[in-house]
């Protein structure tokens, strides 16, 4: 589970988290959504501790992520996260991109990271790109790899940035399947996303965000169906 209480984050002056309140159950895909600067990505980037915060408490399965004594980057091997922007290294091959992480972190051996890295490619459809270099692969192929790459560290739960922002539209709708295919597997997701239907689709609750504040929280169906937040109405008249 992970346990957001009243979280509050700043850079500077500017508050940019105003008192967060967010429980995301095993198994339960949140979508956040909201408008530019409203503070998506800060959130996901607190939750994993790639921020520190202002106020509150993230808990991630007992884990609080601020506290001193945490280990970072164990409580790291068990969130995965994707960004908008693919940040693959060019040098290395597929195979070798994603088997990094379990060897370098994890320390497995090369024979056990490789199985688990072509399982999670053929998950994801590159089967067939394992020796491949990333510049050779399209937007949609490398948003895939590095969803793969995440994957090959078993994490208990996923965050994904507008994984789709930078893609041609005609590669976005792979890279969506494959989130839906691991939605449907039962993985624990927090996704930003401004793909209306998308999100509609594969959410069990969706998060409305406005200026640092969580305006509003619910099914799906409610949320787009029946905002009840002003602010809400207002952002979704606009985006759609
Ligand atoms: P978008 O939809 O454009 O991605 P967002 O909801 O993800 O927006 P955030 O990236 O979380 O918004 O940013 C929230 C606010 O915090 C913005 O005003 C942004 O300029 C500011 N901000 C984000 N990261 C930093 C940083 N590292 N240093 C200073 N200010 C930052
Ligand atoms: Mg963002």
């Amino acid at each position: 589970m992970i346990d957001i209480q009243n979280v509050r984050k700043s850079f500077g002056d500017l508050e940019v988290l105003k008192g967060i309140d967010l429980t995301v159950e095993r198994g339960e895909v949140v979508t956040v959504i909201g408008g530019s600067g409203s503070g998506k990505s800060t959130l996901l980037t607190c939750i994993n501790g790639l921020e520190p915060i202002n106020g509150g408490k993230i808990t991630i399965d007992g884990t609080e992520v601020h506290a001193r004594s945490t280990d970072l980057n164990k409580l790291r091997t068990k969130v995965g996260i994707v960004f908008q922007q693919f940040n693959a290294f060019p040098h290395l091959t597929v195979m070798e991109n994603v088997t990094l992480a379990p060897r370098k972190v994890l320390g497995m051996g090369r024979a056990e990271a490789e199985a688990i890295a072509e399982k999670q490619l053929r998950h994801v459809g590159l089967a067939d790109k394992l020796s491949t270099y990333p510049s050779r692969l399209s937007g949609g192929q490398q948003q895939r790899m590095a969803i793969a790459r995440a994957l090959a560290m078993s994490p208990g739960y996923m965050l994904f940035d507008e994984v789709t922002s930078a893609l041609d539209p005609q590669l976005v709708g792979e890279v969506l399947e494959t989130l839906k295919m691991l939605a449907e597997e039962g993985m624990t997701m927090i996704l930003v996303t401004h793909e209306m239907s998308f999100a509609r689709d594969v959410s069990d609750r969706v998060a409305f965000f406005h200026k640092g504040v969580m305006a509003e929280i619910g099914a799906p169906d409610q949320l787009f169906g029946a905002p009840r937040h002003p602010e809400t109405q207002a952002f979704l008249s606009k985006v759609r």
